[in-house]
């Protein structure tokens, strides 16, 4: 692969996982908000009252009508959220590895004769000792 060619490839893999990357906090927001709503619905309580002969309000019963929707959409809140969270984590680490490779390259060399990556701009491989010409 030629170093352009290389440095196009490294350029499409960061925005590849730079947009990766807001899916990711896409899923943690929206996994987050579905656990909240969960939880609202779990502890959705319905009252009922019954009236008495006189018109006074006697308490019955309480009643959770949600209850096992909302534990579903706080199972599925939470693994959101944290499918999310690692797949963030993941692309934030593989954009930095691009971006250094990237910088690497931009500023490195290998040398022609021992093939260790050396700074740009050097007149002698420190390694080797190859005279350079790109000084
Ligand atoms: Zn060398």
């Amino acid at each position: 692969m030629t170093e352009q060619a290389k440095i196009a490839y490294l350029q499409e893999k960061i925005k590849e996982v730079s947009k990766k990357k807001r899916s990711g906090w896409i899923s943690t927001a929206v996994g987050f908000i579905l656990a909240i709503m969960g939880y609202a619905l779990y502890i959705w309580k319905v009252d009922y009252y019954r009236l008495t002969a006189l018109g006074q309000e006697v308490f019955l019963r309480s009643e959770y009508p949600y209850q096992l929707g909302g534990i579903l959409a706080i199972i599925a809140g939470i693994a959101l959220t944290a499918i999310g969270f690692v797949e963030n984590i993941y692309c934030a680490t593989q954009e930095a590895k691009f971006m250094e490779q990237l910088r690497l390259m931009a500023t490195t060399i290998k040398c022609p004769k021992c093939g260790k990556q050396i700074l740009k701009k050097t007149p002698y491989c420190p390694f080797c000792g190859k005279p350079l010409e790109n000084s």
